[in-house]
């Protein structure tokens, strides 16, 4: 069995595979595993991320995945949600006493960004979603509509569009309000506020990104496995419509009885040779997926200036700031730094030996089409700006180090109708499989997608070799009240 592809839809493949007594041999490009959800060593021994992911209580893959790899210890999971707008007004989400749908209807009632009458027409389009267990009929076209066209339907209020909709949306999809399928949109609500009390809680990972997949080298290896890194796919070799082998650097070449390809969608489009195009039309269309940016800004100040662990800022080009010292804070972390060989006075946790009682935050800018234009001192400025006007410590507080690092591509756009491209995981050709975020997983652009993914091509190998096994979880069962509402 082979899979290409190291990122995190190959390696849920590769190890459910594993798990089932195959022999797996996976392939990755890069020095390290978890593609886009991974962290590097830098020539100084530092780990860094390459952007801050999150995880929620609703995405059962990546947990059952974390699980099943030894690493759901290293995810912190956070009950609150807190946030501030530009006039220094905060509020806080987080499930009260009610049973679901109710949960968060106290912190909801006393969110003080919001007036009454904003709160008044979220509670409708609430209701909504609710009524149709997230499923309005509505929004189930294949060219789909717009996220920003449904609220607009359901007779949002700008402000409730601005600073409630767009600010859940925006970070959970990666895309605007006009180019988000209202689909994906109504599914964050239904299974992260709505259908179960925990669905909301946000997961951080409290070590840098690719010590979370240091179980996987050793499932696949305990089944006689390989993992090889640095190992980049040239070629996918055709013969008579069957796949009979890959190929790698120096003339090398391997074959197995199956094949999961693990790959971006732009990467995959590259490498596949026209045969296997034109027997399987749903792969001649990839360039129809288009991607979408994330912007990530590394803040080390030189003391601390804020002691909440995240925070989500309102009207402002900045969309969360984590608290890299904060989260990083444990004595497992303590050995670890976060600078590069120039950033040599930084100390563990992103502190400088300087400022010893610095803090190190990172930024968040997803959908950031406008900053992909700007300089890199021009987004320090805005965001140094933007940071000084909401947490007040901050403006005398010394910045003394930042970073910014632009994904482009950092996800495949979930603009409305896209599904009608994503392909599923079985293909016209005996033995290839595809895996990856962009495949057909009912799920947007995250990792729970792409777990999703490689537990379902993994599934799919199984059954064309004839026999079955199950990996993908179920969603969270509603609560509550939610549970009549699943049930109509
Ligand atoms: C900046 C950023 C922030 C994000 N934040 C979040 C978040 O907070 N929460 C969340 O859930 N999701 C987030 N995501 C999305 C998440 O990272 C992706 O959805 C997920 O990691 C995709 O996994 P994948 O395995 O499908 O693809 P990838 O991670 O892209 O894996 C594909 C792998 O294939 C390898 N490869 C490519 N070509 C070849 C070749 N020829 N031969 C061998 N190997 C090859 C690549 O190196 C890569 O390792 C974020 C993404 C980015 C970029």
């Amino acid at each position: 069995m082979i899979v290409i592809g190291g990122g995190l839809a190959g390696l849920a493949a590769g190890v459910a595979l594993a798990d089932s007594g195959w022999r797996v041999k996976l392939f990755e490009l890069r020095p390290y595993l978890g593609g886009r959800a991974t962290s590097y060593v830098l020539p100084s021994g530092e780990h860094v991320d390459n952007c801050q992911h999150v995880t929620l209580g609703c995405c059962t893959n990546l947990d059952d995945f974390y699980r099943r790899v030894g690493s759901a210890n290293k995810v912190k999971f956070f009950d609150r949600l807190f946030f501030l707008d530009p006039q220094g007004r905060s509020g806080a989400m987080q499930a009260g006493i009610l049973p679901a749908p109710f949960h968060m209807t106290g912190s909801f009632a006393t969110f003080a960004p919001l007036s009454l009458g904003d709160k008044l027409s979220i509670a409708r389009a609430m209701m909504r979603i609710l009524f149709s267990a997230g499923k309005p009929k509505e929004v189930a076209t294949p060219e789909g509509i717009s996220m920003l066209d449904w609220l607009k339907c359901q007779k949002q209020t700008p402000r409730a569009i601005e600073r409630f909709w767009r600010v859940v949306l925006v970070s959970a999809l990666d895309e605007e309000l006009d180019r988000t399928d209202a689909r994906f949109g109504i599914d964050v609500f239904w299974k992260a506020f709505l259908s179960n009390h925990t669905g909301y809680r946000m997961g951080v990972p409290a070590v840098p990104l690719a010590e979370l997949y240091d179980g996987c080298r050793i499932a696949i290896e305990k089944k006689g496995g390989e993992v090889t890194l640095r190992a980049p796919v040239r070629g996918i070799r055709v013969e008579n419509g069957a796949i009979t082998g890959i190929q790698l650097d120096n003339s090398h070449e391997e074959s197995a009885d199956a094949y999961v390809c693990a790959l971006p969608h732009t990467a995959l489009d590259n490498l596949l040779p026209p045969e296997l195009k034109s027997a399987n039309p749903m792969l001649a269309s990839l360039e129809k997926i288009k991607v979408s940016p994330i912007t990530g800004v590394h803040f080390w100040f030189d003391r601390s200036i804020t002691s909440e662990p995240f925070i989500t800022l309102l009207d402002t080009t900045v969309q969360w700031v984590f608290n890299k010292t904060a989260l990083y804070h444990s004595d497992d972390l303590s050995s670890r730094g976060l600078g590069s060989p120039e950033e040599s006075a930084l100390s563990s946790g992103g502190q400088n030996k300087a400022h010893p009682n610095g803090q190190y935050l990172q930024l968040v800018i997803s959908a950031s089409y406008d900053l992909l234009k700007k300089s890199r001192e021009e987004i320090i400025d805005l965001c140094l700006k933007e940071i000084r006007q909401a947490l007040p410590a901050a403006r005398e507080a010394q910045l003394v180090k930042a970073t910014v690092i632009k994904e482009a591509s950092a996800t495949f756009s979930p603009e409305p109708g896209v599904d009608r491209f994503r392909p599923v995981q079985t293909t016209n050709t005996p033995g290839l499989f595809l895996a990856g975020d962009w495949t057909a997983t009912g799920w947007p652009a995250t990792m729970e997608g792409a777990v999703r993914s490689g537990y379902l091509a993994a599934e799919a190998v199984l059954c064309s070799a004839g026999s079955a096994a199950k990996f993908l979880q179920p969603d969270l069962a509603p609560t509550g009240l939610s549970k009549l509402f699943s049930l109509r």
